[in-house]
């Protein structure tokens, strides 16, 4: 029956009348699209800037400031949105707490999402970032997920650019070469109503923060405390200690949001990671499933190089993004972009064994049995975070898996190379368009 046979007066169900009607559709166009003629976009050439009337000094590097990871820059930059205004102007100004009520919707409803990338100081003396236009594209997707503001990205990065513009000479400084500040862009609702609905208010704001270089010195206490029980890695292995996730922790699940950068995400994974802390194992390796998957390593995607047992060919495998249960790592879109263009079979360099590159489901008995018949060659997590950290140790049932760490102990081959390459568009070793130079701005 055509839609337009059932009159109101038949249906048996309570029909608006036509004004009703017609407001519940003009608000329902304006909650939807978000971008009605009345909502202003994120619009970073408006931004306003305060500066701060009380600098901070700058820590020296890896000194216990440093290590606390609490350290920020002078400044920040935010941007207020609310549901019938859009977008107010963003500001840059001085770092320091907010406001909030305490029945804003991100304190119980984890409406929240984040972002993480570097600003690396280049041996070049330039401050460039990394693919921040991936970084902002995934906050737009993550924010998408959780009821949160839609935005140009594009604005985004202008803001982040600001910002390191701003704050990059005095907290990288020239002498500082080589080395990196963590920027932080957020997204939480700060609607104070407490109902469980979409927030009708958010906050946007990009912070950056002194970080200590994860990819060089790992948490691993020299002697890890002894616990009764097993699950100790008894080697004296370099590389990244990983301790496998068991079926009563699970990180994401289909249908999840484990694709998404929510704080949602991690609270939870904390006692699992605490507890991998202290038995001595510097991350979890993330398992999926009964036939337990391999997912990811800690916050960092995780890869595999072996000989593929019918082929006899050397792989690069990681999992595959199709469920959605994988964080898609701008690292990582980077190393398979890279290894596909740069270590395909017949174009690999020197020494090296050309690899075919693959996204696949893998599972711990894949990986146990690479190890047994000898064809595992390596392994490595990759992220902004801990970058390319070669892999040692695996321990899964009871079982210290090692992997090999090529031949001077310390890297596997593939790790090695592509951290270089990756390290050079970094800190300008090697023009490239993923690295996007930031203009400073001068004292
Ligand atoms: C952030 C993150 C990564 C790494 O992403 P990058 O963009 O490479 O930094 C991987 N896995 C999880 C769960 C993450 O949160």
């Amino acid at each position: 029956m055509a839609p337009s046979a059932i009159t109101p007066e038949s249906s048996g169900t309570t029909t608006p009348t036509t004004a009703q009607a017609s407001t519940l559709t003009q608000a329902g166009i304006k909650h939807h699209n978000g971008d009605g003629d009345a909502l202003a976009p994120l619009d970073a050439s408006k931004m306003t800037i305060t500066l701060s009337t009380s600098p901070r000094d700058v820590p020296p590097m890896n000194s216990p400031e440093v290590m606390a990871q609490k350290t920020c820059t002078d400044h920040m930059v935010t941007a207020a949105w609310n549901e019938t205004t859009g977008w107010a102007a963003p500001e840059l100004k001085p770092y320091g707490p907010f406001s909030i009520m305490p029945s804003a919707s991100v304190l119980h409803y984890a409406t929240e999402c984040f972002e993480g990338l570097k600003l690396y100081r280049g041996h070049d003396d330039r401050l460039r970032l990394f693919r921040v236009n991936k970084n902002c594209e995934r906050m737009r997707r993550s924010c998408a997920r959780i009821a949160l503001p839609d935005f140009d990205a594009k604005e985004l990065e202008k803001m982040i650019i600001a910002l390191c513009a701003r704050d990059g000479p005095k907290w990288l400084p020239s002498d500082r070469k080589g080395s990196f500040l963590y920027i932080r862009p957020t997204m939480i609702s700060t609607d104070p109503a407490l109902g469980v609905q979409r927030p009708k208010e958010a906050l946007l704001y990009v912070i950056i923060a002194l970080f200590p270089d994860m990819s060089k010195s790992l948490a691993t206490p020299a002697a890890p405390p002894a616990l009764a029980g097993d699950a100790q890695p008894k080697k004296a292995t370099t590389g990244l200690k990983l301790l496998a996730s068991t079926e009563d922790t699970i990180r994401a699940w289909p249908g999840g949001f484990g694709y998404a950068k929510l704080g949602a995400n991690y609270g939870p994974s904390l006692v699992a990671q605490g507890e991998a802390r202290a038995r001595g194992f510097d991350q979890v390796l993330w398992l999926f499933g009964p036939e337990a998957s391999v997912t990811e390593a800690g916050a960092s995607n995780f890869f595999v190089v072996w000989r593929n047992k019918e082929t006899g060919k050397t792989e690069l495998v990681t999992a595959p993004l199709q469920e959605r249960i994988i964080l898609e790592g701008v690292t990582r879109a980077s190393i398979l972009e890279l290894a596909r263009e740069r270590l395909a079979p017949g174009k690999a360099a020197g020494a090296l064994e050309g690899v075919e590159v693959v996204e696949r489901k893998f599972t711990m008995a894949d990986v146990l049995a690479a190890h047994e018949e000898g064809r595992l060659v390596e392994a490595f997590a990759a992220g902004t975070a801990f970058f390319v950290a070669p892999v040692g140790l695996i321990h899964y049932k009871g079982q210290d898996v090692e992997i090999p760490m090529g031949a001077e102990g310390e890297s596997g081959d593939y790790a090695k190379v592509l951290k270089g390459w990756l390290g050079g568009i970094m800190y300008g070793k090697e023009a490239h368009e993923w690295g996007v130079v930031v203009d400073e701005v001068k004292a």
